[in-house]
């Protein structure tokens, strides 16, 4: 097949995902996982996941987009995101809009600070800790939280158990038998349409971030340079350091101007 594909990371090319996603598989969100894994499928099976990290309003595009294909995912929303905040009625009007199209919104948990991080954590060490960030989220979309997804997770979460605090936990076994993410803005097993016309196996999980998406295709640390312009240009020098420092600590990836 000789199709042209338009640069990864724009819309463009996310809208050619979307196509590729229509034709060769069903979608579902994690809320119906228990059902989806035990019934047979025609086709292969897409979970279609987005981990908030940074930018609520991008949700809201790529929400928009999968809207005008007529296809839902989960957001995976943080309770303590040092860049949205969801007491803002920015931030509820537009979870409640992206529940209205349909999609589902889970928890993307962190922990509260990095000691916690460091620990030798397993996650039945911090199921208390979750339902509490699960409640907190409840509280803000009047609804249940049925999945939960975490930011950054430490190695011995990966191919956890298909339930936490009774949530779909997307990092479980079951659901990450073939998993494509573009975290840090790169698509590590190669661009994924290749993958999604061809599906090899019944069950994909597909993990973006919107962060690294956007009208033109761009580096993962230009994006990140371009949200901290965007949010910074009326702050004070001494908030515009805490701001950047808090993007530091928040990703494993620095904006492209930062020199230290
Ligand atoms: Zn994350």
């Amino acid at each position: 097949m000789n199709k042209k594909h338009a640069p990864e990371f724009s819309y463009l090319y996310y809208e050619q995902i979307l196509s590729s996603i229509k034709i060769n598989f069903d979608t579902c969100l994690f809320s119906q996982a228990l059902q989806v894994l035990k019934n047979k499928h025609d086709k292969p099976v897409i979970f279609l996941r987005h981990d908030i990290d940074l930018d609520l309003e991008k949700a809201m595009v790529v929400a928009n987009i999968e809207n005008r294909y007529n296809i839902k995912s989960c957001y995976m929303i943080m309770t303590k995101c040092p860049f949205y905040s969801l007491q803002d009625e920015s931030s509820k009007s537009i979870l409640k809009d992206l529940i209205q199209m349909g999609n589902e919104i889970g928890l993307h948990f962190d922990f509260t600070n990095s000691a916690e991080r460091e620990r030798n954590t397993v996650i039945s060490d911090i199921e208390k800790h979750i339902s509490n960030e699960c409640e907190i989220l409840e509280n803000v979309i009047s609804q249940k939280v049925k999945s939960i997804s975490f930011h950054r997770p430490l190695q011995q979460f990966l191919r956890g158990p298909l339930e936490v605090t009774d949530r779909i936990n997307a990092y479980s076994s079951e659901l990450m038998k073939w998993y494509l993410s573009d975290s840090k803005g790169v698509w590590r097993e190669g661009e994924p349409i290749q993958f999604l016309e061809n599906p090899q196996k019944p069950l994909l999980q597909l993990l973006t971030h919107p962060i690294w998406w956007g009208n033109e295709h761009q580096t993962p640390n230009d994006r990140l340079q371009s949200f901290f312009e965007n949010k910074t240009q009326n702050l004070s020098q001494e908030l515009v350091k805490k701001f950047d420092e808090a993007m530091s600590s928040h990703l494993s990836i620095y904006r492209s101007k930062k020199t230290e």
